[in-house]
């Protein structure tokens, strides 16, 4: 299949290189990522605010590469800005000159209504035969827009959504929530029990290896719904996840047994889509978007540490006080603490190094507390104290130091 070609007839992308209005197409080879998805007006601006020879018009650009880690090119026919994120911040290059105007949602349709005409039918199947199976279904409910396709695709059975409140979802989606909610859509809210930042001190900043949240924010909320509202009957649960979302969910199945939950079931049936197929189905049906993709191209989490690198330098503008916030407990800095070395030069210290200066300025407020003792080295965000000053002690007072962070939050 021949992703991506360019309808000159319809001035518009064919996500299969092939219109359904004229038929053959130009392919557009820069295009080497499936999930591109259109550019938010906020990206738009701040582009535009940095580039002298080019402006992005009116129109939907698209958007692709790896904006997490270092390139990102936006395209209509051609690449037109080189994005790139490195250590001192994002550069922006502007590949041609002039004013270079996009697609309309129209045009988009209508090249590749044959595509979405049949992705719609496959998913709808899908979901007509699992509901012969299984009446007890509810849909997993993010307030995204994925999650709101798969609403409007299985508008006629009238399936309960639950949305799961993590605590750490971004303004916009809360007030997203309760704006369905008052146009009556049929939403549940499964709220976590603790808020992420009582919880952040005790646990740390989540990493790779210890996405704690993912359990205490998502899914043990989720569990306690289920458990509740269904016991120990069948359940099956309607997710929009999507493959092309990441490497994770490429090979995942049409339906499967959750991990612990065994009376449970994840049914994905939009896994096929792309990000864009679920952009023109929007646009096509008039569906509700979530003002957070004014600002990123995906909700969820504010402060999640996975993909923030490009999504902070967004943040700082579109939504400064939470980036502050993240800065001050050192997500941004990428480090959320403090490491103890023994003093190099042999001197009976030991050093505490901070990656975070909030952090070091509490810390220095409170050290007086522990020892008489001591030096603060601003420059280098260093503070000495005797080495014969237990760990623990410091451990402690450094724990303290950052619930006084989160409390100022
Ligand atoms: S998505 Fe990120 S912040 Fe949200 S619960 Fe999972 S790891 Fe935590
Ligand atoms: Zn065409």
């Amino acid at each position: 299949m021949n992703m991506y070609g360019w309808c000159e007839g319809c001035r518009s992308i064919a996500l299969e290189g092939y219109c359904s209005v004229h038929g053959e197409t130009r392919p557009i080879l820069e295009i080497n990522k499936i999930d591109a998805c259109p550019l938010p007006e906020f990206e738009k601006e701040f582009l535009n605010a940095r580039m002298d020879r080019l402006k992005l018009g009116e129109g939907i650009f698209l958007i692709y590469g790896d904006r997490m880690l270092h390139s990102t090119v936006v395209a209509l026919d051609k690449p037109l800005v080189e994005i790139k994120v490195t250590k001192d911040g994002v550069r922006i290059t502007p590949l041609t000159k002039g004013e270079v105007k996009g697609m309309s949602p129209d045009s988009l349709w209508n090249a590749n209504s044959h595509r979405l005409n049949r992705l719609v039918k496959v998913t709808k199947s899908f979901a007509r035969q699992e509901l012969e199976q299984n009446k007890n279904a509810i849909i997993s409910f993010s307030g995204g827009k994925d999650s709101i396709v798969l609403a409007h695709l299985l508008e006629e059975y009238g399936l309960k959504k639950v949305f799961i409140d993590t605590t750490i979802e971004f303004p916009e989606t809360y007030r997203f929530i309760e704006a369905l909610k008052k146009k009556s859509w049929n939403i549940d809210v499964a709220r976590a029990e603790k808020s992420f930042f009582k919880l952040l001190p005790e646990k740390g900043y989540p990493a790779r290896k210890n996405r704690w949240c993912c359990k205490t924010q998502k899914f043990n909320p989720f569990e306690r719904y289920i458990k509740e509202h269904f016991g120990e009957e069948t359940i099956s649960v309607f997710g929009a996840e999507r493959r092309w979302e990441s490497l994770y969910r490429i090979d995942q199945p049409f339906k499967k047994q959750h991990k612990y939950i065994s009376n449970q079931y994840s049914i994905h049936i939009m896994l096929d889509w792309t990000a864009m197929d679920v952009w023109i189905y929007t646009w096509k049906h008039s569906l509700p978007v979530n003002e957070i993709y004014h600002y990123y191209d995906r909700g969820g989490c504010w402060p999640c540490p996975f993909g923030l690198t490009y999504r902070s330098f967004l943040m700082e503008h579109a939504h400064p006080k939470l980036y502050s916030f993240l800065d001050k407990v050192g997500a941004i800095s990428k480090s959320y603490g403090v490491s103890i070395r023994p003093c190099m030069e042999g001197k009976p210290m030991k050093h505490l190094v901070f990656s975070n200066e909030h952090l070091m300025n509490i810390v220095a407020k409170l050290i007086p507390s522990v020892c008489d003792t001591f030096e603060i080295h601003n420059t280098n965000r260093v503070i000495c104290v005797p080495a014969n000053l237990s760990n623990v002690k410091l451990k402690a007072l450094v724990k303290e130091a950052r619930t006084g962070l989160i409390g100022a939050h």
